[in-house]
């Protein structure tokens, strides 16, 4: 089994991420993250994207509140970090408490520095296949483990396992843009070892440490670990048994060194990206 390792993705998209920035001129881009509490896997995850941004020669200014703020107080610091010019891109960490409107927020952020792609024209522009605006930089992050890979989607059978906003359903709609045929499972799904068994490309993102083990991937399969989670022993581990699969998946990404390296990185380019087209118009 070949293990698909993230560090060899980000690589990729660093250079993209250095011919995009060759072309700008004026300061290098700058992230705001922006975050509402300290919970252990958001500040895990700032810090993870801070120091990608610095490795991309990208600029980045954490904003941070205390999780008992309040809706009113922190609508108008998120309004005043959205209407900032010098700021291109916005990654604001979620879930947010549950005093605060999230929706009220998805709609307020400006969908040219909605680099996470939570606002709803961002979201129907990926429903719709579109190539403008952003994806969940995750779901994104899936493709271009693929896409560098050379994995072909065209027409292959794709299942993933979870159907979140973040990760399974964006992802469904960009494996569908591929050509993949696309079947989204979740905890009703009847005879989910069998739907994963039968995919050519098996992803999961169902935040369950190990559930996918060897008896739920088919010969040769791909598989994509998007979990994050904590095993019984307290270390850092995916939803997919990892070495269960030695011998009968062809690929299979490992966590952590697989998806998670690869989303700070689509990150970085989105940022870029944003800054393109802010600077442009
Ligand atoms: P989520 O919102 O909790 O969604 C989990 C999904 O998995 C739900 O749709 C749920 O089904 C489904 N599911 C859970 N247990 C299942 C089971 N036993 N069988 C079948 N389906 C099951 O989680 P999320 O935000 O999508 O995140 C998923 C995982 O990805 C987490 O481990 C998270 O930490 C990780 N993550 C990683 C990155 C990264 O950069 N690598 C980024 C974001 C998230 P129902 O809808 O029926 O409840």
């Amino acid at each position: 089994m070949i293990t698909l390792k993230g560090a060899a993705v980000s690589a990729k998209i660093r250079v993209e991420v250095t011919e995009l920035l060759h072309g700008l001129s004026g300061a290098a881009p700058k992230l705001a993250i922006v975050r509402v509490g300290e919970r252990p896997d958001d500040m895990s995850y700032e810090r993870g994207a801070l120091k990608k941004m610095e490795n991309f020669g990208l600029q980045a200014e954490s904003f941070s509140f205390p999780a008992d703020i309040s809706d009113e107080a922190f609508q108008k610091e998120f309004r005043r970090i959205n209407d900032n010019p010098e700021i291109e891109g916005i990654l604001l960490l979620r879930p947010l408490p549950k005093q605060i409107n999230e929706r009220e927020i998805e709609r307020m952020i400006d969908p040219d520095k909605d680099l996470d792609g939570i606002s709803p024209e961002n979201i129907a522009r990926v429903f719709a296949g579109e190539a403008e605006g952003f994806a969940p930089c995750t779901a994104e992050a899936v493709i271009e483990v693929l896409k560098a890979n050379d994995i072909d989607m065209c027409g292959k059978r794709a299942a993933i396992v979870g159907r979140s906003m973040v990760v399974g359903r964006p992802l469904s709609m960009l494996l569908l843009k591929e050509n993949a045929t696309v079947t989204i499972c979740h905890t009703r799904t009847k005879e989910l070892e069998k739907t994963c068994q039968d995919a050519q490309i098996l992803i999961a993102a169902a935040g369950k440490a190990k559930m996918i083990d060897a008896s739920f991937v088919g010969a040769d399969a791909v598989v994509i670990d998007v979990g994050i989670n904590v095993d019984n022993d307290g270390k850092l581990c995916g939803d997919v048994d990892f070495d269960s699969l030695d011998g009968i998946a062809s690929m299979a990404t490992p966590v952590p060194g697989g998806v998670g390296t690869v989303t700070t990185a689509v990150l970085a380019k989105h940022l870029v990206m944003a800054a393109k087209k802010h600077r442009s118009s």
